[in-house]
């Protein structure tokens, strides 16, 4: 058994007055009108608890799309007993039956599910239909298709030798116990793949999205149901973070953590795990993607143009909440006159607001936590004298949580927003002499603790060497003339080391192989 190697999904364009327009701007609609009432999914159960909490659209957050259930510290158990009441028969399943379910999967979100998930993304988290089409339709069925492919790898790999009178073999097992997914808001696939990728490989899940992803959690979880995967494999609740992790962290069958969030928490739940080690039955797979700082680094020698889109590109696309987005820049000086015009013709041309009206480039920033923190970061600035706002600055929280894309120059290379993660459509700018190239790579590796993404335009070959070589643990993903965002699976594994966490690369074998744990057999014959 083995599958053809997949083709990335093509990305829908939706243009003006096309069919694919129509359908999805009716999903939105009825996205708005339909006011769900969320269960959590636990076992064979939809359970809802009456501890209703509203679900809103962060660029109209005055209008209520629905209500989840919230769960407290019993749901967490329930789902920890029904995973592990489901796993014998999981993990005994052949894999080709297992690769069926998830491929079934992402054929239902390429057909039937599309709009459905993309307005849930769209509605839900604020992404524009772009935006939506490449996380929660493409880069999800790539997830699915390309993981599939590395699973039927690792179950075909070649055998250990065997001298005659004996067969050695080494058998890929599941993890022996239950594995915690903890997914993050800002990309419906990852939400998609944390939990997927630990069950294709045999395990069981319970799986704790972000309350501001709940809506579009909802919709994946019914497409698995319909791709037909067992009840208990995959069980989502809604419960504080702090309530799941009591029990999760407390549990002996607790086997491993898939996460993505903020590196605060990863390492609060590292240090809790390393204290209750002695309680696990095994050591704990922990896996997590965290923050960035993602630069993008412009030599003399770029072409001013590309480079100025790369940044505009990297930085504000879905409002600068990628943890690859490009948030400090460094510009040789002889450049910049030119990359300003450039970056400011682009910024006059974007439009800022909520997804429905499809020309709007920018929308809203998740929540009012990350609206503060953005705009006080934005005051900050205008009150230093090291630093200049030349775009943007403007924020309104009245209707939706709206901040304008915004750029900051610093004289300052070490200044707070060239080394603070903010998660928003806030760039600092550090313009350096052009005579200062090697410095400047010095600056850019020690400015940050975080190595997720980061970018060099320059066409001097030497250049790019230097920079290559110079900042080669400054990023998991490095790009050379290209923007810092959007890797592609299965053309670019994803991941980062240092403070943004232990690289384990989504979308790639070296993420699967984190799910299982090999035996060695030698029979004799
Ligand atoms: N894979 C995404 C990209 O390359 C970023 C993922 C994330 O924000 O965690 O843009």
């Amino acid at each position: 058994f083995n599958v053809p190697a997949p083709i990335n999904e093509p990305v829908l364009a939706y243009a003006p007055g096309s069919k694919e327009r129509e359908l999805l701007q009716a999903a939105l609609k009825s996205a708005y009108q339909n006011q769900l009432d969320i269960p959590m999914y636990i076992g064979a159960q939809e359970i809802r608890t009456g501890n209703l909490k509203p679900l809103t659209p962060p660029h109209n957050h005055k209008h209520i799309l629905g209500h989840f259930h919230q769960g407290d510290a019993s749901h967490v158990k329930l789902a920890i007993d029904a995973a592990l009441a489901a796993k014998a028969e999981w993990e005994n399943l052949a894999w080709e039956h297992r690769a069926a379910i998830f491929l079934k999967a992402a054929d239902l979100i390429a057909g039937p599910y599309r709009n459905e998930l993309l307005a849930a993304t769209m509605a839900g988290q604020s992404k524009n239909a772009y935006q939506a089409e490449i996380d929660a339709a493409c880069e999800l069925i790539d997830f699915l298709r390309f993981n599939v492919k590395y699973m039927t790898e690792i179950y075909s790999q070649q055998p250990p030798v065997s001298p005659s009178g004996v067969w050695n073999r080494v058998e890929q097992r599941p993890l022996e116990g239950f594995i915690f997914a903890l997914t993050p808001f800002n990309f419906t696939a990852i939400a998609g793949n944390l939990p997927t990728s630990a069950a294709m490989m045999g395990n069981v899940i319970v799986w704790k999205p972000a309350n501001t992803q709940i809506y579009s959690a909802q919709v994946l979880m019914k497409v698995f149901k319909e791709a037909g995967l067992p009840d208990g494999v995959i069980n989502l609740i809604y419960v504080s973070g702090p309530v799941a992790g009591d029990v999760i962290f407390d549990h002996a069958d607790f086997a491993g953590i898939h996460f993505t969030g903020s590196t605060g928490v990863f390492q609060d739940i590292w240090k809790t795990i390393g204290t209750n080690i002695h309680k696990y039955k095994t050591y704990p797979r922990i896996v997590g993607e965290t923050g960035g700082k993602d630069f993008i680094l412009v030599h003399q020698s770029a072409n001013a143009k590309a480079a100025a889109t790369a940044i505009v590109r990297g930085a504000f696309e879905y409002q600068g909440q990628k943890c690859s987005a490009a948030s400090r820049v460094y510009i040789a000086a002889s450049l910049w006159p030119e990359i300003k015009d450039s970056i400011l013709a682009d910024l006059a041309t974007i439009k800022t607001g909520p997804v429905e009206d499809f020309t709007n480039f920018v929308n809203a920033v998740i929540n009012e936590a990350s609206f503060d923190l953005l705009a006080d970061a934005i005051e900050k600035a205008r009150n230093n004298e090291s630093t200049e706002i030349i775009a943007g600055g403007k924020y309104d929280k009245s209707a939706g949580y709206f901040i304008e894309p915004t750029i900051i120059v610093t004289k300052d290379p070490k200044y707070a927003t060239m080394t603070q993660e903010l998660f928003g459509p806030v760039l600092t700018v550090y313009i350096y002499e052009d005579d200062a190239f090697a410095e400047t790579l010095e600056l850019v590796d020690q400015t940050s603790v975080y190595a997720l993404t980061g970018a060099v335009m320059a066409t001097d070959a030497y250049a790019i060497q230097q920079a290559s070589v110079a900042l080669r643990n400054a990023a998991g993903n490095f790009y050379i003339n290209d923007k810092c965002t959007g890797a592609v699976v299965g053309q670019q594994p994803f991941g980062g080391a240092r403070a943004s966490g232990t690289n384990d690369k989504a979308g790639s074998m070296i993420n699967l192989l984190r799910w299982v744990s090999p035996r060695t057999i030698k029979e004799s014959f």
